[in-house]
């Protein structure tokens, strides 16, 4: 069932579960996270996909880690046909759509919000904050790439600290991503944190997004596949996510 309304942004939500993870069905993801961001209530967000159930299946801290966020998003195609065959109402809500939706919203409700971008290659995030503080002037960004050593990300993690930023994009890939968040999101608790995987790469324009056609169609991992061949092995979750969950469906 899909919540139209959230009441209060600490209301319990409906968990839907794909191959044991949850999922949580809203009609307005990122007007949920802001009503939470104004409450400062800290929110770990999980960005679903077929790729992270399956990996998930092997790698138990994963799985722990997705079941204790507050909030999961149906990220993939492949999440979202799954419960439409489960009979739920879902709507598909890919992360970089609703991490860009927070940067264009989050300011007009509070421009005193930072917000800090960590991980991507050296300079892609700081290029990223650049090109977000263009589009929406009342954005503050600080950023961070995503190849420290332990003494740097011990220096990072004092620097949150002090800065409290109030949403906090990390793109380190999966699983690290969500890992690294688990463990330090106590450092600001009132933050939104989010795994982002290769966003700060699409806005630019390190990688390219699928056309809408890919993703209109539930094809974004064949765009992907055919950008980034070397990506085989891994994408060999998403056949595998599907065999799986058809035998669920019909046992
Ligand atoms: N990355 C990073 N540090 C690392 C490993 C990866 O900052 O130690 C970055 C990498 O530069 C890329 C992102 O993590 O920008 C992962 O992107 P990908 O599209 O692979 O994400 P996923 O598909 O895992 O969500």
């Amino acid at each position: 069932m899909t919540e139209k309304n959230f009441g209060s942004p600490l209301s319990p939500l409906t968990e839907n579960l794909v191959l044991g993870l949850p999922v949580h069905c809203l009609d307005d993801y990122s007007g949920y996270l802001l009503s939470r961001l104004e409450a400062g209530v800290g929110t770990y967000v999980v960005t679903l996909n077929a790729e992270m159930v399956m990996q998930s299946q092997k790698n138990s801290l994963l799985a722990k880690m997705i079941c204790q966020a507050d909030l999961v998003i149906p990220d993939g195609a492949g999440v979202v046909l799954y419960l439409r065959l489960k009979g739920k109402s879902i709507q598909r809500c890919p992360g970089i759509e609703l991490a860009e939706s927070l940067l264009w919203q989050a300011p007009k409700q509070n421009p005193d919000n930072l917000v800090f971008f960590y991980g991507g290659s050296p300079g892609v995030a700081m290029k990223a904050a650049e090109t977000w503080q263009e589009k929406v002037p009342l954005l503050s960004i600080a950023s961070q790439h995503g190849y420290l050593s332990s003494a740097e990300e011990k220096e990072l993690l004092q620097t949150l600290a002090q800065l409290q930023p109030r949403l906090i994009f990390v793109a380190l890939g999966v699983p690290r991503q969500e890992l690294w968040i688990a463990e330090n999101k106590h450092i600001c608790p009132q933050a939104i944190w989010i795994g982002i995987g290769g966003s700060f790469d699409i806005w630019t324009g390190v990688k390219e997004r699928a056309p809408a056609w890919f993703c209109n169609n539930s094809l974004e991992w064949l765009y992907r596949l055919y950008q980034e061949p070397w990506r085989w092995r891994r994408m060999l979750a998403v056949p595998k996510f599907a065999w799986k969950t058809l035998m669920d469906i019909n046992s």
